[in-house]
């Protein structure tokens, strides 16, 4: 008796679907990517519950004739390669053949097509791998693509399908990322009957970024461009003021093609790496345009990574078109603006510098608090830091990380026992958002209500903030928000990114730096830390105090004995 069989088409397809369908938004992009492959010039998307229950795209393109209708579900079966030589020089999107083959395993699915030029059209249905007879029906020209239930019949994958506004945050992430590949598209994306956005055709990069993330940003733009005979390199970068902790605002297209690329990340992040600190990425729209023999686009079966013939040029290519940029746009590459460096103090040295090697106690011992507070001379200088003479030396008190850190333990203490204290605010605050980061602010929402942080969904991309927490109720709610959204994206409500919350929240509330406090502030400052346990760190791990001993002064300055 023999073991080995070959598996059945149906088993095939489930198993490839596992490959290159994830979740609703790779259903999604599949769909909206064959009706570009389409020549579509509108395409639009409706969505039920974040697609977990319906997906429908409705394009105007090219449509296809009853015969091809019927082939669409099997595997392999495309109609944009026919040879191996096709597969060096591929101009479409897809070419696999495999997306739809792979939808129809795990949903149940509709086709209705009409050609361009045809008087009827038809229909053709597949549920969970199995074709119904192919019907004609009467239908526009175009194509209109249902998907229904998605993964019904595979209870693993459903089961880690997230929270609806989890699953439009991927959803608004892949669309977005197509439609400023494709300016010249109209784009409608449209949620459980609400408009998420509309993108008419718009005449270019440029128009279809200010259409989408607003004017403001758009007026910032700094254009590139850089010819060479294999690749040509246009596009926009933004100031570094613009810059995240992730890279989701940085979009490399090629060939039209929305790609992920570490060789060009590196390059984009090389280009500014004197300009932002450790950590934060800046905003870039990438458009390359290389010859199609020149890059491999089936190294991934989402076509997400491309792999370039000669990448050294291609990254070299890149970080020159991006410095170029940067440099017209600021000759001096050494203001940073969002760390303004601080004059070096002139006929002196230092402090730090003098103590070439401090013995750094971040922690002052409860018996040497001798003299209460009011007593103790101190002394803000240049707006960061506080000087305190203590019974043993001296304590420089980094104001700001003083302030977080002793924030980050009040808000983390109070919310394991309740909400925190909220201010409602006289005139509720209106934010527009992309909407990724609407959809990512909802995903949060359970999360800001302990936070104390009241938001309402306001029409389209729009939140409407009615209540502040109560430590940040000097500050408009949108740095806050902004703040958030900067540092939060990834991952599931769980104490993890609760913990990020509170940390952007300590680190909005706190004293700014750079900011003159009153006396009268520094002691209110210093007397609130006598009330907590004295963090020696902020949340980020930097000290909030350096202490120097008399005998560490002492013994710099050569003094000996007093
Ligand atoms: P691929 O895009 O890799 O060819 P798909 O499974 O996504 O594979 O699609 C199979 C074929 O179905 C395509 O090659 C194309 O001919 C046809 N097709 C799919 N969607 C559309 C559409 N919206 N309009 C016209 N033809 C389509
Ligand atoms: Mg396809």
């Amino acid at each position: 008796m023999s073991r080995i069989h070959l598996l059945t088409p149906t088993i095939v397809n489930k198993i490839a679907a596992g490959e290159v369908i994830e979740r609703p938004a790779s259903v999604v992009k599949e769909l909206v990517e064959n009706s570009i492959d389409a020549d579509s010039t509108r395409i639009e998307v409706g969505l039920v519950e974040a697609g977990k229950t319906l997906i429908r795209v409705v394009d105007n393109g090219v449509g296809m004739g009853p015969e091809d209708l019927s082939m669409v579900f099997l595997k392999h079966a495309t109609s944009k390669i026919n040879s191996l030589e096709d597969l060096e020089g591929i101009a479409t999107m897809g070419f696999r053949g495999e997306a739809l083959a792979s939808i129809g395993a795990v949903s149940q699915a509709r086709i209705v097509s009409c050609a361009r030029g045809s008087a009827a059209g038809a229909e053709i249905e597949v549920g969970g791998g199995n074709r119904k007879e192919l019907k004609y029906v009467g239908a526009p020209e175009g194509t209109q693509v249902e998907v229904r239930e998605l993964f019904y019949n595979v209870p693993a994958r459903r089961k880690f399908l997230k929270a609806t506004p989890t699953e439009m945050v991927h959803i608004s992430e892949v669309l977005t990322r197509i439609a400023m590949s494709h300016p010249e598209i109209h784009f409608l994306l449209v949620h459980n009957d609400r408009e998420v956005f509309n993108l008419p055709s718009a005449s270019g990069l440029r128009d279809r970024i200010g259409s989408f993330f607003g004017e403001d940003l758009a007026r910032d733009l700094i254009p590139l461009n850089s010819k060479e005979s294999r690749l040509e390199v246009a596009g926009y970068a933004l100031p570094p003021a613009y810059c995240r902790n992730n890279t989701r605002m940085q979009f490399i297209f090629l060939n039209g093609r929305s790609v992920r690329d570490s060789n060009l990340t590196h390059a984009i992040n090389e280009a500014y790496r004197n300009l932002l600190s450790p950590g934060r990425f800046p905003f870039v729209f990438l458009s390359l345009r290389v010859d199609p023999g020149y890059v491999d686009v089936n190294v991934h079966p989402t076509k997400m990574e491309v792999r370039f013939r000669e990448p050294a040029q291609v990254h070299a290519q890149v970080l020159q078109a991006l410095r170029k940029a940067l440099n017209q746009f600021m000759p001096s590459f050494s203001a940073l603006p969002k760390d303004v460096p601080r004059p070096v103090p002139q006929g002196g040295v230092a402090f730090g510098e003098a103590v070439s090697r401090p013995s750094v106690s971040t922690f002052v011992p409860k018996e040497q608090q001798r003299p209460s507070i009011e007593q103790r001379p101190f002394l803000q200088l240049h707006g960061y830091y506080i000087v305190e003479e203590t019974p043993g030396g001296i304590n420089i008190i980094d104001q700001h990380a003083l302030h977080e850190a002793m924030l980050y333990q009040e808000i983390q203490k109070t919310i394991q026992e309740r909400a925190l204290p909220s201010q409602r605010l006289l005139i509720p605050e209106l934010l527009e958002l992309s909407p990724e980061d609407f959809f990512t602010l909802i995903k949060l929402k359970p999360l800001l209500d302990k936070l104390g942080l009241e938001v309402e969904e306001f029409g389209r991309n729009s939140i409407i903030v009615r209540a502040v927490p109560q430590v940040l109720k000097d500050l408009e709610a949108k740095e806050f928000v902004s703040g958030l959204l900067e540092n939060i994206h990834e991952g599931e409500l769980n104490d993890h990114i609760l913990d990020g919350m509170i940390k952007v929240m300590a680190c909005k509330g706190a004293i700014k730096s750079g900011r003159r406090l009153t006396p009268y502030e520094v002691h209110a400052l210093l007397e609130k830390r006598e009330e907590t346990a004295r963090p020696t760190h902020c949340p980020h791990g930097r000290p909030t105090t350096l202490f120097f001993s008399l005998e560490e002064l002492d013994k710099q300055f050569k003094r000996r004995g007093k």
